[in-house]
């Protein structure tokens, strides 16, 4: 069957049209995938090709947010991306897809057994800087982060708005975004899910983030939001 590519509304971010619709990145590191995503050929009309590796929402919050009909993702060629919870590396590498070589991602995970997957994972992806390490502390970290565009967060600890703050404060520019995801029963399982949400909310606004999106990621997560903000100090 054939496969056409199309950019989807997010630059650097493609759609696959086939039987069903994927959401794909251009490959980084043609030939090879990650952690045994499928991977997609496409002939060029010059008789080159160019690969792309799809992006599957039920394993990545951006996926599920993107497919959810998130109004901007603000990850995009050419940007740095503060990674934080960045696991064995899986959404980060879609993330080094969409930024490119002129973009950088600083992935931050404080577990070593997933460190290792991650560091293993930035070696052929050479704009991932791999950095095993408590997010709550990034002065541990501040030699290897420049200023970035956005933070992307998704350590799924109580304590998580402390946690972006510290890092806003110390690495995001002026008028940067923050991208969070929000798994409610990590926070708080006693009270219902909007009430977790709306309160991390201001706890941003406290911060000098000011909310401009928030949606659900159903139904790839249950009571998990996504909310997009701009950081105004
Ligand atoms: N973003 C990942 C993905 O899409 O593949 C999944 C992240 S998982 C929900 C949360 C991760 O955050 C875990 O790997 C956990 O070890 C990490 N984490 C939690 N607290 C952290 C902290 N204080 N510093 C660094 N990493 C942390």
């Amino acid at each position: 069957a054939k496969v056409i590519v199309e950019p989807h509304r997010h630059e650097g971010i493609f759609i696959a049209r086939g039987k069903e619709d994927l959401l794909v990145t251009k490959n980084l590191v043609p030939g090879e995938s990650v952690y045994g995503e499928k991977r997609i050929s496409v002939d060029g009309p010059d008789g080159t090709k160019t690969e792309y590796r799809v992006w599957n929402p039920f394993r990545s919050k951006i996926a599920a947010g993107i497919l959810g009909g998130v109004d901007h993702i603000h990850i995009a060629p050419g940007k740095k991306v503060l990674y934080l919870g960045a696991a064995s590396g899986t959404t980060v590498s879609h993330v080094a897809d969409v930024v490119g070589p002129e973009g950088a991602v600083y992935a931050v995970e404080f577990s070593h057994r997933s460190g290792r997957d991650l560091i293993n994972m930035a070696k052929k992806r050479t704009n991932v800087v791999p950095i095993v390490e408590d997010a709550r502390y990034p002065q541990k970290y501040r030699m290897l982060v420049p200023m970035v565009d956005v933070i992307f967060a998704d350590v799924a600890q109580p304590d998580q708005a402390r946690i972006i703050a510290l890092n806003a404060h110390q690495f995001l520019k002026n008028t940067g975004h923050i991208v969070i995801s929000i798994k409610a029963n990590c926070i708080d399982s006693t009270v219902e899910a909007s009430k977790v949400f709306a309160r991390e909310v201001k706890k941003m606004q406290e911060e000098k983030i000011k909310p401009q999106e928030q949606l659900t990621l159903e139904p790839y997560e249950r009571d998990h939001a996504l909310v997009v903000g701009v950081y105004r100090p």
